[in-house]
């Protein structure tokens, strides 16, 4: 926090933006650099608490990003920031793991309904990763099939920018259309006996398009590609598990993966992911090589415990969606009020936002979102959000009173367009 007695026109923000420019390439790296989003988001953050975060100059936000996922009960809940420092306390890396990763391990095979075994990293990526190194030991095959556009972590075999990546590292990697059984069917022929395994994610939630749930007939496509060619199913849960189903989710659909990657929220911000698999890749899993110099420390497991056990005693999926309804709602009333149409899209615990009629930057999305910023509601126009057990009824009420006074400012600056998002 500032000191009152020090005065300066300079926000703490902008001084660590030209401090970080001076010895971290580009002042940021990663998705987490603000540079995409619109004039006034801070970069640097001093704290959260529940529902709200605090930028390093003091604001207070209400917080839609819950830290692009891994927060789901709420910054700095209680039982599990109590869980993790007891262990942390004994030790936070000691020569093997501790007895929380056993519990862990059990309570991830009695909650995730296909899981029979699990083994923890730290990252979604690690988590992928280990799935596809797992599904290729078990079948000696070499071809990946993952959906175009999909994100499945920020490594040279699915990375979504080339960069420094060779064509060699995706020599194997091949695509099909989400929900377009066609199209899978296709790229299931075309690798033929080299299939490994067809990755999925929850939903499709790509970069800045509409998110679309999976289709019953399209999961089912993709199960049915599996079972026929002994390829591996994997969904990825890195973003969705357990903000959607406890038991992994496409539970709903009926469908249940060979493996699942799940990261983001299992230890509400804690850095951890696991994968889950049938006792069909048990030796598969056993016979890789994953390992990490982090991978088996006891604070993190013990935040994961924790907060597992929360999720399913209040039945955290069914707050998310309530509370993601609630601001679903009031969005579109109002937004209908000020003579504007909203395209919400994905599942209501982790929506995405548009404007009916905006142009290709999404100005009248930027407009809004800068809008709501400054009347202390941190949103995102270009990704999926993420709703917290802490977004209450009163959470949701006082952040809807600023997007009301954040349309009537846009109303005042644009005219209403209409047709459908470009
Ligand atoms: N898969 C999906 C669906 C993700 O959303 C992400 C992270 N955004 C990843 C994988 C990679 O996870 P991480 O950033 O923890 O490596």
């Amino acid at each position: 926090m500032n000191s009152p007695f020090v005065q300066s026109n300079v926000s703490r923000d902008q001084t660590l933006r030209d401090r970080a420019a001076r010895v971290i390439p580009g002042g940021m790296w990663g998705h987490q650099q603000v540079g995409a989003l619109p004039k006034g988001y801070p970069q640097f953050f001093a704290s959260g608490s529940g529902a709200r975060v605090t930028d390093v100059d003091g604001h207070e936000y209400i917080d839609f990003m819950c830290a692009w996922g891994p927060i789901i009960l709420g910054h700095r809940h209680a039982r599990v920031e109590e869980a993790a420092n007891a262990q942390a306390l004994l030790g936070v890396c000691l020569d093997g793991p501790t007895e929380n990763a056993v519990e862990l391990a059990e309570l991830m095979v009695a909650t995730v309904a296909h899981a029979d075994w699990t083994l923890f990293q730290k990252n979604g990526s690690d988590a992928m990763t280990t799935c596809v190194t797992v599904a290729r030991a078990a079948t000696g095959r070499r071809k990946i099939l993952i959906a175009k556009g999909a994100y499945h972590g920020a490594v040279p075999w699915c990375s979504p920018s080339l960069v420094g990546v060779t064509s060699e590292d995706r020599t194997h990697l091949m695509h099909f259309t989400y929900n377009d059984i066609e199209s899978l069917n296709a790229a299931v022929a075309e690798a033929g006996e080299d299939l490994a395994a067809i990755v999925v994610s929850a939903f499709r939630h790509d970069l800045a398009v509409p998110q679309e749930l999976p289709e019953a007939g399209f999961a089912k496509a993709v199960r049915a590609a599996c079972d026929e060619t002994g390829g591996v199913m994997i969904v990825d849960d890195v973003r969705a598990g357990f903000r959607l189903n406890m038991g992994g989710s496409w539970e709903v659909l009926g469908i249940r993966p060979d493996m699942s990657a799940f990261s983001k929220a299992i230890a509400n911000g804690h850095a951890l992911s696991a994968v889950t698999g049938t006792d069909r890749f048990r030796e598969a899993a056993n016979s890789v090589f994953v390992t990490g110099s982090f991978w088996y420390s006891g604070a993190q497991m013990a935040a994961a415990v924790a907060t597992i056990n929360e999720l399913n005693r209040i039945d955290g999926p069914a707050l998310m969606q309530r509370a993601g309804q609630r601001l679903r709602d009031g969005l579109d009333e109002q937004a209908t009020r000020h003579g504007f149409e909203l395209h919400q899209t994905g599942p209501c615990a982790m929506p995405l936002v548009q404007f009916v009629g905006d142009d290709k930057q999404a100005s009248l999305g930027d407009a809004f979102c800068g809008e709501a910023l400054r009347r202390g509601v941190y949103l995102h126009h270009k990704h999926n959000m993420f709703l917290s057990t802490a977004h209450t009824d009163a959470e949701i009420d006082r952040a809807l009173d600023a997007t009301d006074s954040a349309f009537a400012a846009l109303s005042k600056h644009r005219p209403a367009k209409t047709g459908a998002p470009e």
